[in-house]
């Protein structure tokens, strides 16, 4: 099936039992045993619950992975996929990661014994050195936020295979609509599903797909011991904003080529990082390795203040923090996403005050275009 076939006909659809077409809401915590022990295959809903089981049927197929799973965010995903470490074991995670994910490692995770190292993963020399004989998974984001650096998925995944590691990639910026690392060696994908997924800013959720039974089962055990499970509306929120997800890529991804054009052209803007354009350094391995370059754009003004400044002029671009959603959103990621890594860390990765982050929307592309140049006008 083809990804946009996909979209509509993958994992789970309709109901069985009434004939409806979209998999209904099944708002219950528990279900009648017909004797003790024998059920329908659902017993209570931290366990399993079937408009839940619908989605992680559908990001299994559209990940073409073994078994999915879905949580109430992101971080909760990416907690329980964490949770598969011990004691002792030594983690590897991209140094620009998000900061969410920079938090619990650095934070929550190292107090339980999981040490944390952050390397450039764009470097396999680098991986190399950072990799220690307690080391049990690779955790990385490609492309990543705001510099949309790109690592090479099967380089990495050979690698990590070669060292015995669990790679981990989180496919948030991507989707699976542009960008599948598994059938590339990875083990697991992770998504916050509150992004370009549910793609209308009204859900927070989180998804993981892993490739093979064995480590499902071993998923679902900490799925339920641990709790952190989706409820059934946001579970329907999510196969409802599934089904548009690839028109909304396509859609996304054109919005965020015009704006790169005129951006990589004016004069206000010192720099600019998209994967799209063939000045980007890794724009052959973002041909290779993805079907689009997707939705989001970063580029530099040069200082704070002339960022501020654009951004008090714009009338589409919605100042917040978060992306992926049908309306386009600004955010300047040193003070805002990324404000709690220190200026000196902020500035040896390239996130400059100036920096500004673009997710593009779905709107009409002139008006975009218009509005951004207004901003930066002088
Ligand atoms: C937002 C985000 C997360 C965290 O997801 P939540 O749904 O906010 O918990 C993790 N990784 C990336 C790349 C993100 O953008």
């Amino acid at each position: 099936m083809r990804k946009r076939t996909e979209l509509i006909h993958g994992g789970i659809t309709g109901d069985p039992h009434t004939g409806a077409v979209s998999v209904p809401i099944y708002q219950t915590s528990t279900y009648e045993q017909e004797d003790i022990g024998v059920h329908k295959g659902y017993e209570y809903s931290r366990t399993g619950n079937p408009t839940r089981h619908a989605l992680e049927a559908l990001i299994r197929d559209l990940e073409e992975g073994e078994r999915g799973f879905a949580f109430a965010s992101g971080m909760a995903a990416i907690t329980a996929v964490l949770m598969l470490l011990s004691s002792g074991d030594h983690l590897l995670v991209n140094d620009d990661v998000y900061g969410g994910t920079y938090r619990i490692a650095t934070k929550v995770t190292n107090r339980l014994g999981i040490e944390a190292s952050f390397v450039d993963t764009t470097d396999l020399a680098a991986l190399e050195q950072a990799v220690r004989p307690h080391t049990k998974a690779l955790l990385l984001e490609t492309p990543t936020n705001p510099l949309l650096k790109l690592s090479d998925i099967a380089a990495v995944a050979a690698w990590a295979k070669s060292r015995g590691l669990l790679l981990i990639v989180d496919n948030t910026f991507s989707t699976p609509y542009w960008q599948n690392p598994i059938p590339l060696g990875a083990d697991i994908v992770i998504h916050s599903a509150t992004k370009y997924l549910g793609g209308h800013s009204d859900v927070v959720a989180g998804l993981a797909v892993v490739n093979d039974s064995e480590l499902g089962e071993r998923l679902h055990f900490i799925q339920n011991a641990t709790g952190g499970v989706l409820g059934p509306q946001d579970s329907w929120l999510l196969l409802r904003g599934l089904k548009t997800l690839g028109l909304r890529m396509e859609a996304h991804e054109q919005n965020a080529k015009e704006l790169a054009a005129m951006l990589s052209v004016h004069p206000s803007v010192r720099r600019i990082h998209y994967p799209g354009l063939e000045s980007h350094p890794q724009h052959e391995l973002a041909r290779r390795q993805a079907r689009g370059f997707g939705g989001m754009i970063s580029f530099d003004v040069g200082s704070g203040e002339k960022a501020a400044d654009v951004i008090r002029k714009l009338r589409y671009f919605t100042l917040a923090e978060s992306l992926g959603a049908v309306e386009s959103l600004i955010s300047v990621p040193a003070r805002m996403t990324h404000a709690s890594i220190p200026k000196e860390r902020r500035e040896a990765l390239g996130i400059s005050d100036g920096l500004i982050r673009i997710s593009a929307g779905i709107e009409d592309s002139e008006d975009l275009i218009e509005d951004l140049a207004n901003g930066l006008a002088d």
